[in-house]
């Protein structure tokens, strides 16, 4: 084991034992994001911060306090959470002050309620992940400040939106990340690089001080080196929080004791729909390993249909796109980051600072969802995808009635070459056909290390998706958990 492979769970265990500092915690995770700096995962290492934080839990730790569940755990946390007195641009130009340098973005006074838990918890902020310009994208490629790569080919993309969390966390650089998903941006990043991301029931997690995207959709969660951590990290983020009205006030399950409990019995439904024309049979292969693994160890594998799965794209980048070009109102040159000055005149100096501030897929999808809930089409558009989003969600209900847990793919293949598919939005869109429809039901998800795919030399990790019913994350981790104990993936890492 080298010094980066402690899961979150050894890692805290070893900090709060006494048998590793939390400075020496931090230290290797400041050097080893510094070996990968070439990946671009990190925009932002917040080293003092870091080190000072870390000295005084040793200190708590000395005079014999116990510390958290998160003891010394270094974590990255995506760019479009708020961290107070750090960088925050949701990597766009628009939240700089000079419309260029990461260096002087907006920095809030203070924590999202997300991060204060970490925090609470004795976890420690590392610095801010790379992602899509507010999480729009599949493949990192939208960030304003570069592409990330995957750390298992350079050449490839790490997925997105969360890539820059994924990548760290799949370098070794930190057990954790926290990453947002809203139609698949913890998901389908999990899958290419490797990792565990869960993606939590809309409501589980507070919201506050996420920088909203699609605010029907969007959740924050975990992405870990394993499924335990995963556990843990949830644990600590779920639950009300009176800051944010749309956070739920169901109770938190207990997340790591149910990685221990038995699958036998348990039905797993697989959707034909997820299995069809468009998925690379190398990754059919992959999750028919998973399939065959949980039946053997006593699952009940049961066949479903989600007969509106071919509509969750379209609806999902209508309804996504509308909600976003509302969200994005509020970056107008005037409350925060950039201002394209124009002398008295205060439409001009939105449009210029809109214009110079916003990457050309943000700008895609602000026209894209401003026209779907414009006067004349909003009952062509954004209601039709409403009532798609109902059947959607009306096949998961039924579905769930037959199985506990279901299992699909993450994505319909492996990590691909970066600019493969730059040029072609809705080949980019179409890359997100297995995640978006349990976004639009609210569902949980989470997305496990299934194997690999080989592509040329090089192998590319293949994630597989467990979906199950809202606020059913315990599921969830049950099953992911017996898959990890017997998968031969495991402790295979990106070198
Ligand atoms: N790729 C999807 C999009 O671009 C999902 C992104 C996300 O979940 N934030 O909208």
């Amino acid at each position: 084991m080298t010094d980066g492979d402690r899961s979150v769970c050894q890692l805290a265990s070893e900090v709060q034992s006494g048998k590793l500092s939390a400075t020496s915690s931090v230290e290797i995770a400041l050097g080893r994001a510094e070996e990968i700096s070439s990946l671009n995962a990190l925009l932002w290492v917040s080293k003092e911060e870091a080190l000072a934080h870390a000295a005084a839990l040793d200190e708590r730790q000395r005079r014999g306090e116990t510390l958290g569940p998160l003891a010394g755990v270094p974590i990255a946390i995506k760019d479009a959470l708020c961290v107070t007195d750090t960088p925050t641009a949701a990597a766009s130009k628009v939240l700089t002050q000079d419309g260029k340098n990461y260096s002087t973005a907006w920095r809030p006074g203070y924590d999202a309620t997300v991060v204060e838990r970490l925090r609470k918890a004795d976890a420690i902020v590392i610095g801010k992940a790379n992602m899509d310009e507010f999480a729009m994208g599949s493949s990192n490629e939208n960030s304003a400040f570069g592409v990330v790569k995957n750390p298992w080919d350079p050449t490839r993309i790490p997925g997105g939106s969360s890539g820059g969390s994924a990548a760290c966390v799949a370098a070794g650089c930190t057990p954790a990340a926290l990453g947002s998903d809203t139609g698949g941006s913890i998901r389908q990043p999990a899958s290419h690089c490797g990792v565990v991301g869960v993606k939590p029931s809309y409501g589980r997690v507070s919201r506050f001080g996420l920088i909203a995207y699609g605010s029907s959709l969007d959740q924050v969660g975990p992405m870990t080196s394993d499924v335990r951590g995963a556990a843990r990290v949830l644990q600590v983020i779920a639950g009300p929080d009176n800051r944010d009205s749309t956070c739920s006030t169901e109770p938190v399950g207990q997340y790591e004791q149910a990685c221990e409990r038995e699958i036998r019995g348990l039905r797993v439904g697989v959707p034909r729909e997820y299995f069809a024309e468009g998925l690379e049979p190398a990754v059919r292969e992959v999750i028919t390993r998973v399939i065959d693994n949980l039946r053997a160890q006593g699952a009940q594998i049961v066949d479903v249909s989600l007969p509106h799965t071919q509509y969750g794209i379209s609806a999902y980048y209508l309804i996504a796109t509308a909600e976003a070009s509302s969200n994005l109102s509020r970056f107008d040159g005037v409350r925060f980051g950039l201002r394209v000055q124009q002398q008295n005149d205060l439409a001009r100096t939105y449009e210029q600072t809109r214009g110079a501030g916003f990457g050309a897929e943000v700008k895609r999808r602000i026209m894209l969802g401003t026209y779907a809930l414009s006067a004349g089409y909003y009952d062509a558009y954004y209601q039709k995808a409403q009532r798609v989003r109902t059947l959607i969600r009306n096949d998961f209900d039924l579905a769930f009635t037959r199985a506990d847990v279901l299992i699909t793919p993450a994505s319909p293949t492996a990590a691909f070459p970066i600019g493969e598919k730059t040029s072609d939005p809705l080949k980019m869109y179409l890359a997100d056909v297995y995640s978006v429809p349990a976004s639009l039901a609210g569902l949980a998800g989470i997305c496990v290390p299934a194997g690999f795919e080989a592509q040329a030399e090089k192998r590319l990790p293949v994630g597989v998706q467990l979906l199950a019913p809202p606020f059913a994350e315990e599921r969830l981790f049950t099953v992911a958990a017996a898959w990890e104990r017997e998968s031969p993936v495991r402790s295979v890492r990106p070198t």
